[in-house]
């Protein structure tokens, strides 16, 4: 077990601070009594808050990929089209194919944004009744334009719009009620800045009925049932009740910042680092659609990145991130989220130079 904390620029976990660590070790309640709920109550309103929407936010104890599973499960009763640029997004297609839920890909290259225009075309042959988007692909450090896809979406009545949110949320503002997002999931390890172990979801009526219509194919992640208990501010089973104190304790911070303020400072730090990047290097992506969360940076000097990440995690103490799935080597990634800071960012990329002598 180290006993030297490396502070993480990688996209999750992200750094999480001793205030939010002190609210995890609050000590345990029961999951079946009036605190618990009281909690519960506590949390909802601010979640919804944060997401701008009436819409009820369930809390799964889980990471990401399994809410990623339950709402392909829940809400898909014809067809679920994928958009697929990335890492992150293949694998919720992976997803449903090993679910045997009927599904197809929309695929661009990994650099390359999925358009709203691209999607109208493929809804237009009336097959599908779900779309699966990722919003932020973390693996390529690409931001779909989630709002521009809801719209084109809209024109379709029968088609439910489910969005990975994971490593956006809390990070960018997503207008959950305003856009049409009928499933909004993230695991709270990314811009939340708490420890894995919890997902949070929004799930419109839309898709509740259309989980009522499917019926149960799944126990742990059925929404009809998650519903149920939410209503009396509980979960069906026990759930994460340390994270439930810490989530709690990390909204109140993120109002006290200012949602504006906090959506500022993420692309204040995107800025900063994808200006530094197109000095030294080159972004990944196409233009238009830099990550506010994450960049993806293209090798172009041929740095050994295994080397670089050892010298800044062994002197520095600093953790990046190594390229994902199939541009590892090629590309290196620098989380910009949570609770990291402006001058956190500049650190470490003033520790980034002083390493290359840049
Ligand atoms: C991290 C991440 C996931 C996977 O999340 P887990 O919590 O590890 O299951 C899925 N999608 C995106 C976009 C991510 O960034």
């Amino acid at each position: 077990m180290p006993n030297s904390h490396s502070k993480l620029f990688v996209p999750g976990p992200t750094e999480v601070r001793p205030e939010v660590l002190q609210a995890m070790a609050t000590p345990q309640i029961y999951h079946r009594a009036p605190e618990f709920s009281e909690l519960y109550g506590e949390v909802q309103p601010k979640l919804q808050k944060l997401l701008y929407t009436q819409n009820p936010v369930f809390l799964f104890t889980s990471s990401s990929t399994g809410v990623m599973e339950g709402s392909i499960l829940n809400c898909v009763k014809k067809k679920v089209l994928h958009t697929v640029n990335g890492a992150f997004s293949e694998r919720w297609y992976e997803i449903s194919k090993i679910c045997g839920v009927p599904c197809e890909a929309l695929t661009t290259p990994w650099n390359v944004a999925i358009k709203p225009e691209m999607v109208e075309e493929k809804l237009a042959s009336g097959e599908f009744d779900a779309v699966a988007v990722t919003y932020n692909e973390t693996s390529t450090g690409l931001l779909n334009p989630l709002a521009e896809i809801a719209q084109v979406i809209k024109k379709f009545p029968n088609v439910l719009l489910l969005v990975d949110a994971v490593s956006a949320m809390g990070g960018v503002k997503i207008e959950v009620d305003k856009w049409g997002v009928d499933v909004c999931l993230a695991g709270v390890q990314k811009c939340f800045a708490l420890p894995p172990g919890l997902t949070v979801c929004s799930v419109s009526e839309r898709a509740l009925a259309r989980a009522k219509e499917v019926g149960p194919r799944t126990y742990y992640w059925n929404f009809q049932e998650m519903l149920k208990y939410h209503q009396r501010h509980q979960t069906p089973a026990t759930p994460s009740i340390p994270h439930m104190f810490a989530l709690n304790v990390q909204l109140d911070a993120m109002f006290e910042e200012g949602l504006d303020r906090r959506f500022a400072r993420h692309e204040e730090m995107a800025k900063i680092v994808q200006d530094w990047a197109l000095k030294h290097f080159a972004i990944y992506p196409e233009k238009g659609y830099w990550s506010k969360t994450v960049t993806c940076i293209s090798n172009t000097r041929s740095i050994s990145v295994d080397q670089l990440s050892d010298t800044l995690v062994k002197e520095h103490g600093v953790l990046i991130s190594e390229g994902y799935g199939q541009i590892k080597g090629k590309t290196f990634r620098i989380a910009h989220m949570g609770d990291l800071t402006v001058p956190d960012i500049r650190g470490l990329l003033g520790t980034i130079n002083a390493t290359l002598g840049l």
